[in-house]
C-alpha cells in the first residue's frame, strides 16, 4: 500500500513528528542532552561503525534536531537533511564533501553579500576558489566552469534585489557538466519554491530567515535530494572512494542515495562541529508550522508596498519581481507561481545620504541586519551588509549607494505604507 500524500500546510505540521514515545507528549520535545545510553558494548560498537543508526553525542545527532531535519527534507522534497549552527555553516558543510583543495565552485554574482565575503575571499583559505558569474547568462555558467569545477551554485530568489533565478535552465548546465547545483533557497522557502523539483542536488537554507520566521534563532540546513551518482565520475572522491576514518567504508555504496546525509553527519558535524542546538530546533519547528501562511501574508504585503513604492515620484525604481512590470514577471508566472518573496530593493532619488536618512526615519521598519522576519525590516546595503565590497561589486550585487533593501513582514500594509512615506517625505525633504 503506498502512503497518502498529504498536502504542504500539514507536511509543516506533521512531517517527522510523533507523539513522544516515552511520555505521549504531543509537541516534540527539547531533548536537551548531550550523550545517550547504550544499550551494552556490541550496540555502541555498532553505533561507532555507522552499522546501525542511532544516538550517541549531539555534536551528531539529536532527536529533537531530527524531527527538524525530517520535516524540512520532506517539504523540500529530498531523501534526507542536516541541519547546522547558521546559514553560513550549511554553505561550507554542502561543499565540504565535494571539494578538495584546487577545487573551484561557479556561483551567482547576485548572492546575500556574506556570502559574496565567504565564496570570494575565505574559502581561499581551505584551498578552494570560486568564480563569480551573472546567473541571466546560462552560457557564462558553463564557460566559466573548468574540469576541477564541483559545483554550481546560486540563490533561487537572489539577495538584495529579489530577482528570480532560472532554476530548470541552471539545473541543466550543472548535468551537462556532471557536478551538483546548490540552491540556496532562504529567500523563497519550500513554500514558494521546490529546487529538487525542478534539478537541483542540494538545497541550503538559513532557516535564520523564514524557517523559523520571527528572528530568534540562527541556524542552517543541508538537504540532500538524492538523485546524484557520487560514482558516476572519479570527482567526488570523498563520496565514492574508501574513508580512512570509517575503515574503508565507502559512503555512495554503502548508503546509496543517503550517501552525502550520511557524510554530513559522520563526518561533516563530527569534524566540523557546525551543530544546531535542540533550543534552536524547537523554535525552528514552532516557525515552520506557519509557514505557508505566512509566506502567503509576505508575498500579499511585498505586492502591496512594491506597487505604492513604484508610483511614488521620490521613488526611481523597484526591483521586486512580483510587480507585473518586472523583467522576470514571465519567470515568476512560471517558476514562482505563488509568488516572489518579499524582500526586494528600491532606488531613492537623493542617493547615499536619502537612504541613510530614509533608514534614519522610519517607526515600525527596523533597521536592522536582517530578513525574513514576521517584522518588517529595513538596510541600506552599501553602508552595511555589502560595504565590504568594491563599488562595482556592489553594483552587480543590487546594492549600489542609492539602493535600499526592505524585508517585507506580516503587518497591516497600510501601516506599512504609512511609514515609508513619512520617512521618505523626511529623507527628501
Ligand atoms: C542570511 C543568509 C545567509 C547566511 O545565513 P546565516 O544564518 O546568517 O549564517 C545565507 N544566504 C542567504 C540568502 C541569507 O539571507
Amino acid at each position: 500500500m503506498t502512503p497518502p500524500t498529504y498536502g504542504f500546510d500539514t507536511l509543516q505540521i506533521h512531517a517527522g513528528a510523533q507523539p513522544d514515545p516515552a511520555t505521549g507528549a504531543r509537541q516534540t520535545p527539547i531533548y536537551q542532552t548531550t550523550a545517550y545510553v547504550f544499550r551494552d558494548a556490541d550496540h555502541a560498537a555498532a553505533l561507532f561503525n555507522l552499522q546501525e543508526v542511532g544516538y550517541i553525542y549531539s555534536r551528531l545527532t539529536n532527536p529533537t534536531v531530527a524531527v527538524l531535519q525530517e520535516r524540512i527534507a520532506t517539504l523540500e522534497g529530498g531523501v534526507g537533511a542536516v541541519c547546522c549552527s547558521s546559514g553560513h555553516a550549511a554553505q561550507i558543510m554542502a561543499l565540504f564533501p565535494l571539494m578538495q583543495p584546487g577545487d573551484n565552485v561557479v556561483v551567482s554574482t547576485r548572492l546575500y553579500g556574506g556570502s559574496i565575503t565567504q565564496f570570494g575571499q575565505t574559502i581561499k583559505r581551505f584551498g578552494w576558489s570560486a568564480s563569480f558569474v551573472d546567473f541571466d547568462d546560462v552560457e557564462a555558467i558553463e564557460a566559466a566552469a573548468d574540469e576541477n569545477t564541483k559545483a554550481i551554485f546560486c540563490e533561487s530568489i537572489s539577495n538584495p534585489g529579489g530577482y528570480l533565478t532560472d532554476i530548470p535552465a541552471v539545473a541543466k548546465v550543472a548535468d551537462r557538466l556532471g557536478v551538483p547545483l546548490i540552491v540556496d533557497n532562504t529567500l523563497a522557502s519550500p513554500y514558494l519554491c521546490k529546487p529538487i523539483e525542478m534539478g537541483a542536488t542540494l538545497v541550503v537554507h538559513s532557516m535564520t530567515k523564514y524557517l523559523t520566521g520571527n528572528g530568534t534563532v540562527t541556524g542552517g540546513v543541508v538537504v540532500d535530494s538524492g538523485n546524484f551518482n557520487w560514482s558516476a565520475s572519479d570527482k567526488f572522491p570523498s563520496l565514492s572512494q574508501p574513508e580512512p576514518a570509517y575503515h574503508g567504508l565507502k559512503f555512495h555504496e554503502t548508503f546509496g542515495n543517503l550517501a552525502f546525509t550520511f557524510h554530513g553527519i559522520a563526518i561533516g558535524l563530527r569534524d566540523l562541529g557546525m551543530t544546531l542546538n535542540p533550543q534552536a530546533a524547537h523554535y525552528t519547528l514552532m516557525g515552520i508550522e506557519t509557514l505557508s501562511l505566512r509566506m502567503q501574508r509576505h508575498v500579499e504585503n511585498a505586492e502591496t508596498v512594491a506597487a505604492w513604492l513604484e508610483a511614488d515620484p521620490r521613488v526611481d525604481y523597484v526591483t521586486y519581481a512580483g510587480l507585473p512590470s518586472s523583467p522576470y514577471a514571465a519567470r515568476k508566472a512560471t517558476i514562482y507561481p505563488k509568488g516572489a518573496g518579499a524582500l526586494f530593493t528600491f532606488a531613492v532619488k537623493g542617493g547615499y545620504e536619502a537612504c541613510v536618512k530614509l533608514v534614519d526615519s522610519v517607526e515600525i521598519f527596523s533597521h536592522v541586519a536582517n530578513l525574513g522576519d514576521t517584522r518588517s525590516l529595513i538596510i541600506h546595503s552599501a553602508s552595511t551588509t555589502h560595504r565590504q565590497l568594491t563599488p562595482e561589486q556592489q553594483d552587480a550585487a543590487g546594492a549600489g549607494a542609492n539602493v535600499v533593501r526592505l524585508s517585507i513582514g506580516i503587518e497591516d500594509p497600510a501601516d506599512l505604507i504609512r511609514d515609508l512615506d513619512q520617512a521618505l517625505a523626511a529623507a527628501t525633504a
